[in-house]
């Protein structure tokens, strides 16, 4: 038994507690990554997908790269080790074969255990995939369980075992980590059931879901764990009472288990706020609670003094080092409410990259020595380096360390440094942000605006247009390649970039279309392209994040105030302009959409950030329009990605959202048009929200939901142009002309003719050639009916 610290004696604990002591450990971490360093599993899981693999080369290749995880962790000091947490695809997908809730399609979809866990994944030719969805408000995506009559839950422990029986083989403190039931059911849907009122998700079906879990906490008591975490980041969203109240059920009757181990409930990604003191009121062990996004309540909050307190003081899903004095209070806060308390991060770590070693970034010695201000290494930290952090809080939470040591120094230092350095506050742009206005966030009414743009651009009725980017095509991702291995001199690049603009501008003059645009191909990631333009924001060399099964993102991080040095889009969408006689749409990504799918910086508020990107952004709309362009959309696809997960937090995002998105935009003149786009299913609490950025024309992915968010965003005073999309460009087939003339009609149904427009769903670059031209072709011929049809 592990025995660290002293009980605090401050806090009386009962008698009884001392009989049965508590094994107690004090340093970890909630989660890891696990695409590897060099993404080596994502290689190896896309070549057994390819049949170059075979199933055990891929599971040796996972092997390795789980033991050396849990040998760095071991090796940084740390006493208590994530487990289970090392998945091929998607830990909710895991939990879903875990208790025997696989859909019957997926079982008869494959001969062995692992194909069928990938098709449910990524569906086969003959099955569709689960339905993926974000994980709270990060940028990874998990499967959504999808019960139906034939769901009995049943207890399939074999992965789990074969985790946990490698991790004792190797002397690991091993604490397997499992999603909670409570958040497994409420992120669950049900195929044929009507959800229960008050009732999120599929949490109706608990009584049959717990005995499973029962059992497998009876199993791993047995199999000698000593801890086990269920991870319950629901808890800190927004709960009905009755949903308050079956949480509380669930650890009443989990922790009056007699034979089981000692259970962690871990919440995060937010406060635990109202479900503190359900949890802390249960029979539960530990409690993990997030200190970057949350706090301890002063009142009171009892049950909490005799668990072991899990304190989220190293920021899990973001990139800084972490300020050590905050840190050290926090802990030293955390230690006069409850008897133990270990150092963690505040959610896994699978949201932030592994190292910083490998990243080509100065030292602040460095930047001393040159006589340069900006981004210096020690400011971040990425996984190994939180890990460190954490070793180091904890040595001092055990009072094996001085807080004054030199190590607790650095980074003391550190962070007066960030907090120093001009970067992180330039006069300049600070001075113009204080002066804004009204005037600055508001153009002059739309009704104004309409007619003075009907005369500028001279459109027809239905007016078709595209959402940005054509086919990304082996051409062009070749000349990228080879222009950042330095095979391509700049010019020689520019040069194929322009041949594509070409091409695709004569491709929309073939399809006459209406409004063109000039494709994107100099564009590698939206976000990313105008991060590597803007001051004060950093791209890494390799700081891949998973988004979802083998896929990986990259995120940019902001690290001091946004500027733009100079115009970044403008020569491409002026070469562009140059070559047609009509109406260039110049494309530009949205502040929140920029910020959404970044690293961003935990100095200032949100919104402060937003407000200096969306000035970036305006300075370029009005370049823009400067070069002769009177169409400018700025995309904000993620806008809803940001949203609080509290309902009572949701009004002030969306106000300072709307605001960024208008800043960015009402730069320029009335008779300019601009456009958004937006393209994620859900709508639901956005549809007031997309009026207010008061764009002259929003287009919406709508095609999969029979044009819904029309009707949708008319009921709610919408009234500015709506483009929505007719037909789905997530899906290879090609549509009938037929089929568009329908969504169209539908469309009419909610929309007059002189408010609509005609578009894809979303950017073209995924798909084919092959398929983009016949499904154009088909979205023109039915808007050319249609015009005649009104016509008579
Ligand atoms: N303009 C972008 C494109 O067409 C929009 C992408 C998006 O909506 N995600 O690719
Ligand atoms: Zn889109």
């Amino acid at each position: 038994m592990l025995w660290h610290g002293a009980r605090n004696p401050k806090v009386n604990v009962d008698v009884h507690l001392l009989e049965t002591p508590m094994s107690i450990f004090s340093a970890t971490v909630l989660g890891t990554p696990r695409i590897g360093p060099q993404r080596e599993l994502k290689f190896a899981i896309e070549r057994y997908w390819r049949g170059e693999h075979s199933e055990a080369e891929l599971r040796s290749v996972a092997t390795e790269l789980r033991a050396h995880t849990w040998a760095q962790l071991v090796d940084a000091g740390l006493d208590s080790i994530p487990t289970n947490v090392f998945s091929l695809y998607d830990q909710m997908l895991d939990t879903t074969v875990l208790v025997g809730a696989l859909p019957q399609r997926y079982l008869a979809a494959a001969e062995t255990d692992l194909d069928r866990y990938f098709a449910a994944a990524r569906g086969t030719a003959a099955v569709p995939p689960l339905e993926m969805t974000k994980w709270f408000d990060t940028n990874y995506h998990y499967l959504v369980p999808e019960f139906s009559a034939e769901t009995h839950f049943t207890l399939h422990p074999e992965a789990l075992l074969e985790d946990l029986h490698a991790a004792q083989a190797a002397g690991i403190p091993a604490r397997p980590v499992i999603i909670g039931p409570f958040t497994y059911l409420r992120l669950a849907k049900e195929a044929d059931r009507a959800a229960t009122p008050g009732l999120g998700g599929a949490l109706s079906r608990l009584h049959d879901l717990l005995p499973v879990y029962e059992e497998l906490l009876q199993l791993l008591a047995a199999e000698g764990v000593e801890w086990v975490q269920l991870d319950e980041p629901s808890a800190v969203t927004t709960l009905s009472s009755a949903e308050l109240e079956l949480l509380g059920k669930v650890y009443d009757r989990l922790g009056g288990l007699a034979q089981r181990p000692q259970i962690l409930v871990a919440t995060y990604f937010g406060d635990t706020k109202d479900a503190l003191p359900v949890l802390a009121g249960t029979p539960i062990d530990g409690l993990a609670l997030d200190f970057v996004a949350g706090d301890l309540p002063p009142q009171d909050i009892p049950g909490l003094s005799e668990k072991l307190l899990v304190a989220g003081v190293v920021d899990g899903r973001n990139v800084w080092a972490t300020a050590i004095d905050g840190a050290v209070e926090q802990l030293v806060r955390a230690s006069e409410r409850a008897a133990h308390v270990a150092v963690s991060t505040s959610c896994s770590l699978l949201h932030v990259p592994y190292t910083l070693a490998g990243e080509d970034l100065p030292t602040i010695e460095e930047r001393a020595a040159s006589g340069t201000d900006g981004l210096c290494r020690e400011w971040l930290a990425f996984g190994t380096e939180k890990v460190a952090e954490i070793s180091l809080l904890a040595q001092i939470q055990r009072g094996e360390k001085d807080p004054n040591a030199p190590e607790a120094q650095t980074a003391r230092d550190i962070t007066a440094h960030r907090r120093g350095s001009a970067v992180t506050n330039n006069p300049t742009l600070r001075k113009r942000i204080a002066a804004l206005t009204y005037a600055d966030y508001h153009r002059p009414d739309y009704a104004e605006r309409a007619v003075l743009q009907r005369d500028e651009l001279n459109l027809p009725l239905l007016p078709t247009t595209t959402i940005g980017s054509f086919p990304q095509t082996a051409e062009i991702r070749s000349a990228r390649q080879r222009f950042v291995r330095g095979e391509l001199t700049e010019e020689q690049y520019d040069e194929a970039m322009r041949r594509e603009i070409q091409d695709v501008i004569k491709l929309q003059e073939d399809l006459d279309i209406d409004v063109l645009v000039h494709g994107e191909p100099e564009r590698n990631d939206m976000v990313q392209y105008f991060a590597e333009q803007l001051e004060g924001y950093w791209a890494s060399r390799n700081g891949w994040v998973q988004s979802y099964g083998t896929r990986c993102v990259r995120p940019p991080v902001v690290y001091g105030d946004v500027q733009r040095p100079s115009a970044m889009s403008v020569t491409w969408s002026a070469y562009a302009a140059s070559l047609t006689d009509r109406p260039m749409k110049g494309m530009l990504t949205g502040p929140i959409t920029m910020l959404s799918w970044s690293f961003v910086r935990d100095d200032q508020a949100l919104e402060a950030t937003a407000v200096q990107v969306a000035l970036a952004i305006r300075d370029e709309c009005v370049d823009l329009e400067n070069a002769g362009i009177r169409i400018i959309q700025v995309d904000e696809p993620a806008l809803r990605e940001l949203l609080p997960l509290r309902d009572e937090d949701k009004a002030h995002y969306a106000e300072w959202a709307a605001a960024a998105f208008r800043l960015a935009t009402a730069g320029v003149a009335p008779a300019t048009q601009i456009h958004t786009h937006m393209c994620y299913s859900e709508f639901g609490e956005m549809v007031g929200v997309i009026g207010e950025l008061d764009a002259d024309v929003t287009s919406v992915e709508s095609a999969r939901s029979q044009m819904e968010i029309v009707s949708d965003l008319e009921e709610h005073g919408y009234r500015q142009a709506i483009g929505p999309g007719v037909y789905d460009i997530h899906s290879p087939r090609v549509p009938h002309v037929e089929e568009i003339s329908a969504a169209l009609q539908l469309a009419l149904k909610a929309v007059p003719a002189e408010r609509l427009w005609v578009n894809p769903d979303c950017g073209l670059k995924t798909r084919r050639a092959e398929e983009c031209v016949p499904s154009l072709e088909a979205m023109v011929t039915a808007t050319k009916n249609l015009r005649a049809q009104l016509a008579q």
